[in-house]
């Protein structure tokens, strides 16, 4: 059996979620078998994606009653984000049209990964 995404023969093929379980993907319809080098570039977009979420929590949640360690950590984490984020999109769109290419639509396409903004600081 080959690659799911690069079609390559006699590579280790480990099960790959298309859209990731942190974006809400499930087990039915999703996975297909994908090597270790397919599955390595996909897990950039993956971890991205639950890093966002994890920042939009701590800001919508815990801001601003976390004391200031926690902002720092909250800005740092959103700076890292934001230089990260153009490769990212680079590697969406090589995904999304790949994905295209073998299903005719993208199941990750519509992955929100927007980068919040810090809140305004209370009065
Ligand atoms: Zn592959």
């Amino acid at each position: 059996m080959p690659c799911f995404w690069c079609d390559r023969f006699g590579v280790r093929l480990t099960r790959d979620h298309v859209k990731p379980r942190c974006a809400g993907g499930g087990d039915e319809d999703n996975i297909v078998m994908a090597c270790d080098g397919c599955q390595a570039s996909r897990n950039q977009i993956q971890q991205y994606y639950t890093n966002a979420k994890v920042l939009r929590f701590k800001v919508a949640i815990r801001w601003p009653d976390a004391g200031r360690r926690h902002k720092e950590q909250i800005r740092r984490m959103r700076a890292t984000l934001l230089k990260q984020l153009s490769g990212v999109l680079t590697l969406v769109a090589f995904w999304t049209q790949r994905e295209t290419d073998r299903w005719g639509s993208s199941p990750t396409a519509a992955l929100d990964l927007t980068v919040p903004d810090l809140p305004k600081r209370r009065a």
